[in-house]
């Protein structure tokens, strides 16, 4: 069978998080963004298992609310600020895991999203004695991720790397980026959400299609292993240039930069902060070859852009976080059963026949490729443009020279 998961969240017990992501309303929006499973995020904490524990139980590692499946998850934040994501096949390994990493955290009852003074090694070590899986969360960022502060997984995981299986690639980059590096060709690659709230905006943003035999902790292990038939079809998210650190810019006054500029002025921006890397630097500086070059392992990518941010558009909202975008969400997702096939399967007549023309007609851009994305950096998303709007980067992005790198999509 084919499931759609997005396997990185956080709960309301992470810091800067929605006090509305309970385990209830993540079950409630799952399935109106097409996703079958979850996984929890936050799973060291003991007030959020508390509530994993509401779910029904479907076998050691699987838990069902609303039917929406959820598995084990955590991400932590290991030794030099690298953000770590890992999954358990039961709670008795969470707990056991947890007893190992105690005395390297202080924070591990307050923070669902830990730091533990442990290396990348040591942690993939005692993930592996609990036969968690571990890899690196957003690999590329320029603040808290593996590339950030190593050069090669190998730095990073030393003699546990053969144990590393996959990497989580990150709102700025898909696998056209990521296979420029020859050391990630073997490893699968996840795209999830991140996400810090249900609203649809965020959750699944990104997400990962698996076929598998069950909608289980086990099958979705062997997907992510690629073993027995199992493993990942297609990774679905953001054009790379959405993410917040597409980029290399300023994150004061979010100035953009190419490579050569930045590595010109020492990285000193000109308002006088320091400039941070973007994710699509970072790669060319470790790209083995100039094109990315796909293993035959490698599922598609398709990019897509979440409804709720085109409506916004369509209907002249400056957020995606309006009572009229919402409402005019909700009567395409009613319709036609989840975002997902509005975006990808709906007749474009039917649509027609439900909503405006103004939002009929921006959902047809994105299908045609014709909607502009104005790429982030520095901390800020990037944004989308219809074909026939009106240009106004100085409100969306800040005094800014990437008026060059505006990109079809
Ligand atoms: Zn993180
Ligand atoms: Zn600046």
């Amino acid at each position: 069978m084919i499931i759609n998961a997005d396997l990185h969240i956080h709960s309301l017990y992470s810091g800067a998080t929605s006090n509305k992501m309970n385990i209830k309303n993540i079950s409630l929006a799952a399935p109106r963004k097409g996703i079958e499973v979850m996984a929890t995020g936050d799973c060291l904490h003991s007030g959020w298992i508390k509530e994993i524990k509401t779910c029904n139980i479907l076998d050691e590692g699987t838990f069902e609310l609303n039917g929406t499946r959820f598995i084990l998850s955590a991400e932590i934040e290991g030794e030099h600020r690298v953000h770590h994501l890992l999954y358990f096949p039961s709670f008795s390994s969470v707990e056991t895991f947890k007893e190992k990493i105690k005395p390297y955290s202080k924070n591990l009852e307050t923070d669902g999203r830990p730091n533990v003074h442990l290396s990348g090694e040591n942690l993939a070590s005692l993930a592996k004695d609990v036969d968690a899986l571990i890899g690196p969360a957003h690999a590329f960022t320029p603040w808290t991720s593996l590339y950030a502060h190593y050069s090669s997984l190998r730095e990073c995981y030393g003699d546990l790397t053969n144990y590393i299986s996959f990497i989580e690639l990150g709102l700025s980059a898909d696998s056209d980026y990521a296979d420029k590096i020859q050391e990630l060709h073997r490893l699968t690659y996840l795209t999830n959400s991140d996400c810090h709230s249900t609203h649809p905006v965020r959750l699944a943003r990104e997400f990962n299609r698996f076929e598998v035999v069950d909608a289980t902790f086990d099958e979705i292990k062997k997907a992510i292993l690629r073993q027995k038939g199992n493993g990942p079809v297609l990774n679905v998210g953001l054009p790379p240039e959405e993410g917040k650190y597409n980029e290399s810019a300023c994150p004061s006054c979010y100035t953009h930069y190419t490579l050569e500029e930045a590595t010109r002025r020492h990285w000193n921006c000109s308002c006088g902060k320091k400039i941070k890397k973007g994710v699509r630097d970072r790669i060319e500086e470790k790209a083995s070859y100039k094109d990315a070059l796909h293993p035959k392992h490698r599922p598609p990518y398709l990019h897509i852009i979440p409804l709720s941010e085109i409506i916004t558009k369509a209907v002249k909202q400056h957020s995606p976080f309006t009572k009229t975008v919402d409402r005019k969400w909700n009567e395409l997702v009613e319709e036609f059963g989840n975002e997902i096939s509005v975006l990808v399967d709906a007749n474009i007549d039917d649509i027609a026949r439900i909503t405006t023309p103004a939002i009929c007609e921006a959902i047809e851009a994105f299908r045609n490729k014709k909607v502009r994305i104005i790429p982030g950096g520095g901390g800020k998303y990037g944004c989308i443009e219809l074909p026939n709007e009106e240009r106004i980067l100085s409100v969306s992005l800040g005094p800014s020279d990437n008026q060059k790198s505006i990109l079809e999509y």
